[in-house]
């Protein structure tokens, strides 16, 4: 093999598994057929309904105090206690990452090695498998039962030696649901092994599993700014576990990997706790009436969440639900396949005329 052949044998190598967001989305929209306000988003599980003046303005202070000639150094240590007031949990078990996706990648670089695999449930959040095999390990998954519910018990059952990483998101995207707590502790406690829960979404659910980290060697929470925060084009997460399970963390981390613009953003954000609060009430009441009206529609079925988004799927042939919403201008979230049953689709909860004009479309689109 000549050197040439051998580098495009070894490009076409990288990356097996990618993560395509929204794969057919813009393109195809006719040219003209947006809305005056454009094409609204309603797909990737964001909060619109952080309000974005309050946004800019920190913004601008930010850009104002930053010095962004030197490399992040205080302004990491400052979140980290900011965090670790607002949560009352120790500052030296949390590190901040640039998004939660590269905390999941770390945990991945840290835990697996040689033969040993990871395991999650399916339907999950695509870059548990997306990352495990793009490092070259197997990745198993344990179908959830048909209305979405896990049993611990089977789960277990699939867990073999080399079953080392196991990842769980609670409340679990795209289906919404958060598992009763005994399961999950169930899990944490009978896993040999790491367990990540990816709690993403937990700021609108029922409980966290955060208090169990002191008693649970094994155990790593997942959290980020992208979705209660409304920081998602910032890219901010962090991580939760015990002293040990941190510092390796923090060993397999590359240095200043968050910016010092997003590490002081997300500080001041922390600091209106009010606003936090009050938008996290306005998430799960629009959620609550989205789901309501929802299942009001004939042929439409909307399942329980406890996100900022709802998982729902029709008699009408989805794919023209989809592109019907598209040409309204909403874009929404399309999932071909789960659970090997038929196509699900997903929308975010957006603001409130959004989630209206979203009910409406869809009820035009169902019952015509
Ligand atoms: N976990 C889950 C369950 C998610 O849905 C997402 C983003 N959609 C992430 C993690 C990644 O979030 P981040 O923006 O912090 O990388």
């Amino acid at each position: 093999m000549s050197a040439a052949e051998w580098i495009r044998k070894r490009l076409k190598e990288v990356a097996r598994e990618e993560y395509v967001p929204n794969e057919d989305a813009i393109p195809t929209i006719p040219a003209g057929s947006l809305n005056k306000n454009g094409l609204i988003r309603l797909d990737a599980n964001e909060n619109l309904l952080f309000p974005h003046s309050l946004l800019s303005t920190v913004l601008r202070e930010v850009s104002d105090e930053v010095d962004v000639r030197t490399y992040p150094r205080l302004e990491e240590d400052s979140l980290i206690e900011a965090l670790a007031d607002y949560l009352n949990f120790p500052s030296a078990q949390i590190v901040v990452s640039n998004g939660s996706d590269p905390l999941i990648e770390s945990c991945v670089k840290a835990f697996l090695k040689g033969d040993e695999e990871a395991i999650s449930i399916s339907p999950t959040f695509a870059m548990y498998k997306i990352i495990t095999r793009n490092h070259g390990f197997d990745y198993v998954e344990v179908s959830l039962n048909e209305d979405f519910s896990l049993n611990a018990d089977v789960f277990l059952s699939e867990v073999n030696a080399n079953t080392v990483l196991c990842f769980l998101n609670s409340p679990n995207n795209p289906t919404g649901n958060q598992f009763p707590l005994a399961d999950v502790k169930k899990i944490i406690e009978a896993f040999n092994g790491f367990v990540v829960i990816d709690e993403a979404y937990v700021d609108f659910a029922p409980y966290s599993v955060l208090d169990l980290i002191e008693k649970s060697e094994n155990l790593i929470v997942l959290r980020t700014f992208s979705k209660a925060f409304g920081l998602a084009g910032l890219r901010i997460g962090y991580s939760l576990s015990n002293l040990e399970v941190t510092d390796a963390l923090k060993r397999i981390q590359l240095p200043f990997n968050v910016n010092k613009v997003s590490l002081t953003m997300a500080r001041k954000v922390l600091e209106q706790r009010e606003v936090i609060a009050d938008v996290v009430t306005l998430v799960k009441s629009e959620r609550d009436k989205l789901f309501r009206r929802m299942n009001r529609i004939s042929g439409v079925t909307a399942f329980n969440s406890d996100a900022n988004f709802i998982l729902f799927k029709t008699e009408k042939d989805p794919e023209k639900i989809y592109h019907g919403l598209q040409k309204k201008g909403l874009l929404i979230r399309r999932f071909k396949s789960i659970l090997e049953r038929e196509e699900f689709l997903r929308v975010t909860v957006g603001l409130p005329e959004m989630n209206k004009n979203f009910t409406d479309y869809l009820k035009e689109l169902c019952e015509e």
